[in-house]
């Protein structure tokens, strides 16, 4: 059980970014298989862009809301010098320790499941739809990776945001 955890862990560590993309087809899949008149790439396109981008808040922690603290400090230090092979180690890392990106928490879940909810059920409307339940989806696993990881869920997701980000 340890080593099956260990070998997760260390999967969902390298792999973090491409899980997302895969998430995002999985939705895509899923959604065009109620849709099957519907353009598939078109909703593999909005499924993987559903996926991906509930992450650009960590691009507005570093230069924005968090710029201050010591993992904005060290990611912007990392890209003034090119330094991009430690850059992608340091994210890959500690991104999980960052408990202070706004948008993830459980109200960003519940806005995203009943967006879902709108366009899936009462809108029809199959690409807004499936960028929803990717973005949902985005969380999930993120959440999922937080039990996995530490055993419980960062605070970040009952909003107790910490900004100083130490690392
Ligand atoms: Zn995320």
């Amino acid at each position: 059980m340890r080593k099956a955890i260990h070998f997760l862990r260390r999967k969902s560590a390298n792999y973090h970014m491409p899980i997302h993309v895969i998430l995002g087809i999985f939705a895509a899949y899923f959604t065009s298989a109620h849709y099957p008149d519907y353009p598939k790439n078109t909703l593999i396109l909005y499924g993987i862009t559903g996926n991906l981008l509930p992450d650009i808040d960590h691009i507005f922690y570093i230069f924005l809301y968090a710029k201050h603290s010591d993992y904005s400090k060290k990611v912007k230090n990392y890209l003034k010098t090119n330094q991009f092979n430690k850059l992608f180690k340091f994210l890959k890392n500690n991104h999980k320790h960052n408990t202070g990106i706004y948008s993830h928490n459980f109200i960003s879940l519940a806005i995203s499941v009943t967006l879902f909810w709108n366009f899936g059920f009462i809108r029809n409307d199959p690409a807004s739809s499936v960028f929803f339940l990717s973005w949902s989806i985005h969380y999930l696993y993120d959440l999922s990776e937080d039990i996995l990881f530490f055993k419980r869920l960062n605070p970040n997701w009952y909003l107790n945001f910490n900004h100083a980000g130490h690392v």
